[in-house]
């Protein structure tokens, strides 16, 4: 069965399955207590963890699909000798295909990997806003995400640790339930560690509810995708292309809706440059996302407009 499922479902099976092995490779490091921190910018770290993680990722996947191009956030020359990850997700191997990539072959595939979002709260122990993010793109949109959470229920030790999200637009969304925002507010998610005055300013002219300040791209999508949040905002350009692939898939399977801070769609062809220089908008309703651009100023607009 597995060989004569499409390419698509193969990939998104194995893809589930690398991203938990990713996720028991960043709590292995944890545990063994040496990050080995280098920055690679202003308050931008890399530990062993996101080293680690990148290396099973794109190496598996790299076996698997040698034809397929792969972006990860690390620069890192990739190993050929990785462990390899032998299971995959039956359950996603099992799903209906979308008609349209039924018959696509991996070249015409690209998947960005960020092998570990929220670094900055992995080194300061802030662990549940850490996630493996796995986005598949194709014609230059994204068709299924993959967001792994590997300290999902850490501080209840009777429960299951870690958990595995996908989503497919189309099909749907499976590893957690989709709940809507609560009516009649606005609870707007943002950056923890990258605040900046125009991000502030977007921010008070929406008037929130309330501002929740957490760290990592896919964990912010999580907070829309389980009825936290009404918006991410994030009127910078510091965001790339493998921090929001996966998020956007999964938020579009369950009908919402990422895009720049103009509205405007990302593209994610392998040419592209790897910044999101226009800022995130994200909502887990298209309706909210769109009253947010209309009610993010102009003047904020002019500022974060990628040139
Ligand atoms: P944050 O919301 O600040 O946790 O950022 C979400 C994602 O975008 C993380 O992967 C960050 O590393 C990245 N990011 C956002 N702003 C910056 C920045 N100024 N420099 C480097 N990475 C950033
Ligand atoms: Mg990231
Ligand atoms: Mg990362």
């Amino acid at each position: 069965m597995a060989s004569t499922s499409p390419v698509f479902l193969r990939l998104m099976a194995n893809a589930v399955a690398v991203a938990n092995h990713a996720g028991n490779i960043i709590r292995e490091v944890m545990s063994k207590g040496d990050l080995g921190i280098v920055e690679k910018g202003v308050n931008d770290p890399q530990t062993e963890a996101d080293r680690r993680a990148q290396q099973c990722i794109i190496g598996n996947l790299n076996k698997k699909f040698p034809l397929m191009s792969i972006i990860g956030e690390e620069d890192l020359a990739q190993e050929t000798n990785v462990e390899l990850v032998s299971d995959i997700d039956k359950e996603v191997l099992n799903l209906r295909c979308p008609e349209e990539l039924v018959n696509v072959t991996e070249e015409d595939f690209v998947v960005w990997v960020d092998p570990l979002d929220g670094t900055a709260e992995y080194t300061a122990g802030m662990l549940d806003h850490v996630t493996v993010l796995i986005g598949i793109a194709h014609k230059n949109r994204p068709v299924g995400g993959v967001i792994h959470q590997p300290y999902y229920n850490y501080k209840n030790d009777k429960a299951g640790l870690g958990r595995t999200m996908w989503g497919i637009p189309g099909i749907g969304v499976g590893g957690f339930k989709p709940i809507p925002p609560p009516e009649g507010k606005r609870l707007v998610v943002t950056t923890r560690s990258h605040m900046t005055p125009v991000v502030q300013q977007a921010l008070e002219a929406l008037k929130p509810d309330e501002i929740l300040r957490v760290g990592g791209a896919g964990y912010k999508v999580m907070l829309l995708m389980e009825g936290h949040a009404t918006a991410y905002v994030f009127a910078s350009p510091g965001c790339k292309k493998w921090d929001t692939c996966a998020p956007e898939a999964i938020l579009t399977a369950m009908g919402g809706r990422l895009t720049d801070i103009h509205g405007t769609p990302y593209s994610y062809a392998s040419t592209e440059m790897h910044p999101n220089k226009r800022g995130v908008l994200a909502a887990a309703k298209s309706d909210d996302h769109k009253w947010f651009v209309e009610n993010i100023p102009d003047e904020v607009k002019q500022l974060v407009q990628g040139s």
